[in-house]
């Protein structure tokens, strides 16, 4: 053990800041004129243009009037080249905020560019309260539902599902709203859409009242872990994990309802740069020689608990930048894939510091969200920082997700195509058609969604 280390009370939540605020130099621009950039710096486009409409009338007025490509885009928070368009970007930033609520239903209806960070507080105020919500709360209502971005917790399914209502312009410039008793047809395809069917304006959630939440992290043997995961699960509202590489041991999370006070100071700054510090140490050797510093540190890292408003305690800011890989496999699947993962990152000696991420996320009626179907299913993410090359890595492990059966976040580096996903998705056909019959042009195609939808 690292006696530097063993005098030092690492807070399990410092720990967690530390891992995801990483930094490494900047990526090299790929253009000084570069227009876009996504969050992780790892993809840019120069678009002919940026069409940034105040009201839906305008949008629709655009639309309908233009031919040329176009693609929406959120706050750039996907690893994967949705939005890039030598076209126009549409970017719904005047469409934001609260436009009505339902006392009765729990239901709110807000812009579709409003960030889900800033939802918290005006639903809080009408007596309401996000369902679930993921790990970072940058992404914007539209572009986290389009991709089925998810959260943490077996009885949650993604953020998709609890849309009840939305509106969509056509790239024809027609507006349709859609929930399950008007253009129903439309609905389970259009929740989670990739921004390949049209520009969404607008979206009504199922929410409920205002909870408080208490946060847990502590640290355990992974295998302890996962063997006892269906019961922590089931046991607690939200239960997940981020197993250390190279380690026998995963920060554990557990979130539960509570009536306990606020008490929720911000991770120790001091801690968190000790664990930082902790993990470049090992970076800097081989990684055969890493588990006794790694499992040394680990056990000296200290439980926690923190006590907040249910939005402030279930997305966190990650400062560092990163890509990352996703993919869903049936949940019964869930621990054996993961443990091959984490023995082929020892075995084939893979140079990574960052953690994983091992969830699970409730089945949906959704077409194309990674949970839809009869299974409830895991999530598990790898990370690479933003400077380093992750194709090596996540090259090495995509065929393991693949042989469990899993389907690629839409919004986390993956390789698939059109042939592939029609095999994943039994519904994968029907929303091809719908996107044909919505975008007969190909409007809102870009090279990245030719390859996912046409071939
Ligand atoms: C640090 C970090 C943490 C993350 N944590 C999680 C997590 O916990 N769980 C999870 O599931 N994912 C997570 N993600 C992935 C992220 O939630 C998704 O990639 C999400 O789609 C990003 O939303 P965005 O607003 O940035 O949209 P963008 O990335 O800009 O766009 C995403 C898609 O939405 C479409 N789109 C955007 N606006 C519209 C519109 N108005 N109408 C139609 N289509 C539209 C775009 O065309 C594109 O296809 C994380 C990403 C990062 C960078």
């Amino acid at each position: 053990m690292n006696s530097k280390f063993s005098r030092r009370q690492i807070l399990a939540q410092g720990a967690l800041a530390s891992l995801f605020s990483m930094t490494h130099p900047v990526l090299a621009a790929t253009s000084a004129s570069t227009p876009w950039r996504n969050w992780s710096g790892g993809l840019a486009c120069n678009p002919a243009g940026r069409f940034s409409p105040s009201t839906e009338a305008d949008l629709s007025e655009f639309l309908s009037s233009s031919q040329g490509l176009i693609r929406p885009v959120g706050s750039g928070h996907s690893f994967t080249p949705l939005v890039p368009t030598d076209g126009h970007l549409v970017v719904l930033d005047q469409l934001t905020g609260m436009l009505a609520h339902d006392t009765d239903k729990l239901q709110a209806t807000f812009a579709a560019g409003t960030r889900l960070g800033d939802m918290g507080a005006p639903l809080e105020a009408v007596g309401q309260s996000m369902l679930n919500l993921p790990d970072i709360d940058r992404q914007t209502l539209a572009g986290a539902t389009a991709t089925a971005t998810h959260g943490t917790g077996i009885g949650f399914t993604c953020l998709s599902g609890f849309v009840t209502d939305m509106r969509l312009v056509t790239p024809a410039g027609d507006v349709l709203d859609i929930s399950e008793s008007e253009n129903g047809e439309l609905f389970n395809a259009a929740r989670v859409s990739l921004g390949a069917l049209g520009i969404v304006t607008r979206m009504t959630m199922q929410n409920r009242a205002p909870y408080r939440l208490k946060a847990k992290n502590w640290v355990q043997p992974i295998e302890e872990v996962l063997e006892g995961f269906d019961e922590s699960a089931a046991s607690h509202r939200h239960f997940e994990m981020f197993p250390l590489t190279h380690s026998k041991y995963a920060l554990t999370l557990a979130i539960d309802e509570t009536d306990e006070p606020i008490n929720n100071p911000p991770p120790s700054p001091e801690e968190a740069a000790a664990f930082a510090q902790a993990m470049a140490h090992w970076a800097t050797l081989p990684p055969r020689e890493r588990m006794p510093l790694v499992d040394g540190l680990a056990e000296q890292i200290q439980p926690t608990e923190v006590v907040d408003t249910s939005y402030k305690i279930l997305s966190n800011v990650r400062n560092g930048r990163f890509n990352e890989m996703e993919y869903s496999v049936p949940k019964e699947a869930g621990a054996e894939c993961l443990r091959e993962i984490l023995q082929t990152i020892i075995d084939k000696e893979i140079d990574v510091v960052f953690p994983l991420e091992y969830r699970y996320v409730r089945r949906d009626d959704t077409w194309l969200s990674m949970s839809s179907g009869d299974e409830d299913h895991a999530a598990i993410s790898i990370h690479r920082t933003a400077a380093e090359d992750y194709r090596p890595y996540f090259d090495l492990i995509e065929p393991i997700f693949w042989k469990y059966g899993g389907r690629p976040h839409w919004g986390k580096i993956h390789s698939l195509g059109a042939a592939e996903l029609s095999e994943l998705y039994p519904r994968f056909k029907d929303f091809q058609m719908v996107r044909n019959e919505l975008d007969p042009q190909g409007r809102l195609l870009n090279e990245h969604l030719r390859k996912l939808f046409i071939s």
